[in-house]
């Protein structure tokens, strides 16, 4: 693992994708309906142990809906999801081992407002992982460093900016030791002067080689960390590929009208 927490700018991280080991996620013909909306069509995507996936498209695309069937906040009705080779079902130890195994950090932080930081953070380690009290306090402490705000674990989440509630939230997310890390949108709830922090963070954890997809319109951090980018229209994968090669040559003219309007 690397101390380092913020990267030069225009560095780019080193690829950790481990093409040679079984999936992370495999998502094979996933379709969601939500009543009559044909939400997710035919969603095929396999992420690589270590690889970093950026997702984008228009508002209403499925991009949540993606991710959130991914831990199963939502149920999709054909295809299959695995996840670290796991199926996903109505099986509740299935269910058990997959929310463990990956994390979520959404764009409304979901902080607990009455816990203060640190019992935000050990919360899940004692209550799901049965971990003594003292070591989740010391875990908690390390991720908080990690994430550079070690200062304010005995403040409560109204009491921070934020930019410094997201990256507790990455943290708290980390505490549970995840394999795979999910991002939804984390900073677009953001004022712009604390965007930067919160990428850095997610930069750093990138450099660790944790596997991550990130749903997020910026272009700057797909193009340092990310693997693949991956362009949703109207619930279907329209085209994916390296960063440069999407956002220089899109090959359609839906994701050439998308960039149009985001960069
Ligand atoms: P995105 O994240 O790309 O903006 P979403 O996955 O949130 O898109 O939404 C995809 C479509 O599904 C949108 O048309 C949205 O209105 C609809 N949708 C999302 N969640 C629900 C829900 N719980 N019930 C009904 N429709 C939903
Ligand atoms: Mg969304």
């Amino acid at each position: 693992m690397s101390d380092n927490l913020v990267l030069e700018p225009g560095a780019s991280v080193a690829s950790t994708a481990r093409t040679d080991a079984p999936p992370a996620i495999l998502m094979d013909r996933v379709n969601k309906w939500f009543g009559a909306l044909h939400v997710l069509r035919d969603v095929t995507l396999s992420v690589a142990l270590g690889e970093r996936v950026v997702v984008c498209g228009p508002s209403g695309s499925g991009k949540s809906t993606l991710i959130r069937c991914i831990n199963r906040l939502e149920t999709h009705q054909e295809g299959r999801i695995l996840v670290d080779g796991t199926e996903l079902s109505d099986d509740v130890r299935a269910l058990d081992t997959i929310r463990r195994e990956v994390g979520m950090v959404f764009q409304s932080f979901n902080l607990f407002p009455h816990l203060t930081i640190l019992e935000n953070c050990t919360l899940a380690p004692i209550w799901v992982r049965r971990m003594p009290k003292a070591q989740a306090e010391e875990l908690a402490m390390e991720y908080l460093t990690r994430v550079r705000i070690p200062e304010q674990a005995k403040k409560y989440p109204g009491q921070l900016s934020g930019g410094q509630q997201q990256r507790v939230a990455i943290a708290r997310a980390l505490c549970m030791k995840p394999k795979i890390m999910l991002f939804d949108e984390p900073t677009s709830a953001l004022d712009p002067e604390m965007i930067k922090e919160v990428l850095d963070t997610m930069v750093s954890l990138a450099e660790t080689g944790m596997t991550m997809i990130c749903v997020t319109h910026e272009m700057g951090f797909a193009r340092q960390v990310a693997d693949r980018v991956v362009f949703m229209d109207r619930g279907e994968i329209v085209e994916q590929g390296a960063p440069a090669d999407m956002f220089e040559n899109p090959k359609t003219d839906r994701l050439r009208l998308f960039l149009s309007q985001i960069l």
